[in-house]
């Protein structure tokens, strides 16, 4: 049972690394025609980016399915998987972008944390130049505003005209 529970928890936390990797090279990179629905001013219920989210449910359903058919401890991989995509939705769907009715807010510091890491990766329209790829873990807002910074002032950048950020600031001193 340890270690079962133990390869659930080494997935969940291997997901955010996962998680990091396809969301900076491959969501913001060729699969950026499915993601760009994320970033558009005003989000939908549903957009093209979900489809991301389903091929994540998709392998986490075969997995368990593999681990179940004598393929032991693929379910526990397939748990994690799913543990991961669950605590995506909460967080990223219900508690940034409030897609739900009970509009739940973020309570405590790392909720917080998770809260205007994700904010200041949408302060950036473009594919390119954002930051914050994560999401289980963020880096402080201090580094992540510096990030920005250092974007904004790269030479031959065309993207970071559209940091709003007067209305970011305003939110992160509110939250
Ligand atoms: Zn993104
Ligand atoms: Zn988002």
């Amino acid at each position: 049972m340890i270690f079962n529970f133990t390869i659930f928890l080494v997935t969940l936390v291997a997901m955010e690394g996962v998680g990091f990797l396809a969301h900076k090279y491959v969501m913001h990179g060729w699969g950026w025609f499915l993601h760009k629905s994320h970033h558009e001013e005003q989000l939908g219920a549903f957009e093209t980016n979900d489809l991301y989210l389903l091929a994540l449910g998709l392998v986490a359903v075969a997995l368990i399915v593999a681990g179940n058919s004598g393929h032991d401890p693929l379910q526990w991989v397939g748990a994690g998987v799913a543990a991961f995509g669950l605590i995506y939705v909460l967080v990223h769907d219900g508690m940034v972008h409030r897609h739900w009715p009970a509009r739940p807010r973020p309570r405590n510091r790392y909720l917080k944390r998770l809260y205007h890491a994700h904010l200041m990766h949408h302060a950036v329209k473009g594919r390119r130049n954002s930051v914050s790829f994560g999401f289980l873990y963020a880096p402080s807002a201090a580094t992540l505003k510096k990030q920005l910074r250092d974007h904004r002032s790269a030479p031959g950048d065309e993207r970071c005209r559209d940091m709003p950020g007067a209305a970011m600031g305003r939110d992160l001193q509110n939250g």
